[in-house]
């Protein structure tokens, strides 16, 4: 079984409980306006080029970046996409076991979006938990009832994102309809699978009260939520955009004290427990 990722992120402290490996697989069905992983949104393998690091050595001019077989020293070219088996993925995750089990902590699969790859998806979770690791998965939910069902099984925490409720937007802002995924997250609530909201803060998108009033609802309506995490927009996707050949979006990331106002708003309206992610 061989799935695309496009990194192994070691040492992550925020996709899950303890200490975990991150396996982000390449490929979404959304198109945030502000994604910050532009380079996860294609399945197909991307080379990515940073003029700023060139030197214009010219050792590249012939060099077939697609094989794997060329790096460019500087990190100026680099191609963004690799096929890999479950058991390629599983032996770089289980390097960490001891972090895990100091830490409660274990493996989790983001993206792009990791449904988007549901037999691969599947696999690596039953080997996660056949090795005895906790398992978490990043989702933005989008993805038949049927795939959710059966990943489920294997799943100890879904970090299911809300990117807004308010369904006209939610398409004007993503591509995609809001009504199935809202479907998968009652889905995972009847499945009785720990579920933490993610829920990006995006200035100018979705920086309403009536957004944050929908978050409560969903967080309070639905017993499987344990906690709301608001992720404010940041740009650390910028450079990629330019490496890519697009435009790198426009918006302004908010301050500090305009997420505390928003997680003390939220807070306020719900037992749940609201953090900073
Ligand atoms: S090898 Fe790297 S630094 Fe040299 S020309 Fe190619 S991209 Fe630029
Ligand atoms: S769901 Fe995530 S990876 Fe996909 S476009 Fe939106 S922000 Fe990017």
């Amino acid at each position: 079984m061989q799935g695309r990722i496009f990194d192994i992120q070691k040492f992550c402290v925020n996709d899950g409980p303890g200490i975990r490996t991150t396996v982000f697989l390449k490929g979404c069905p959304l198109r945030c306006v502000w994604c910050h992983n532009p380079e996860s949104q294609k399945r197909e393998k991307q080379l990515l080029f940073y003029a700023d690091k060139c030197t214009g050595c010219g050792r590249c001019k012939n060099a077939d970046f697609e094989s794997g077989d060329f790096f460019c020293y500087n990190s100026a070219r680099e191609l963004c996409g690799r096929d890999v088996t479950v058991d390629e993925v599983m032996r770089e995750v289980m390097k960490d076991v001891d972090f895990y089990r100091n830490s409660n902590g274990g493996m989790t699969l983001s993206g792009g979006e990791p449904l988007a790859q549901p037999e691969f998806a599947l696999e690596l979770l039953k080997s996660a938990k056949e090795n005895g690791l906790h398992t978490a998965i990043e989702t933005c939910g989008f993805a038949s009832a049927d795939t959710l069902e059966r990943i489920a099984e294997y799943v100890d925490l879904f970090l299911f994102d809300i990117k807004e409720t308010d369904p006209e937007r939610h398409r004007e802002y993503t591509g995609v309809d809001l009504a199935p995924i809202l479907d998968n997250l009652r889905l995972i609530n009847r499945l009785g699978k720990p579920t933490v909201l993610r829920c990006p803060i995006i200035p100018s998108y979705n920086d309403r009260e009536e957004h944050y009033l929908g978050i409560v609802s969903l967080a309070e309506s639905l017993e499987s939520v344990i906690g709301v995490d608001i992720e404010p927009y940041h740009a650390f996707g910028g450079g990629k955009y330019k490496a890519l050949g697009l435009d790198e979006p426009d918006i302004k990331m908010p301050t500090d004290e305009e997420i505390e106002t928003i997680i003390s708003f939220i807070q306020s309206k719900t037992e749940k427990k609201v953090s900073k992610a």
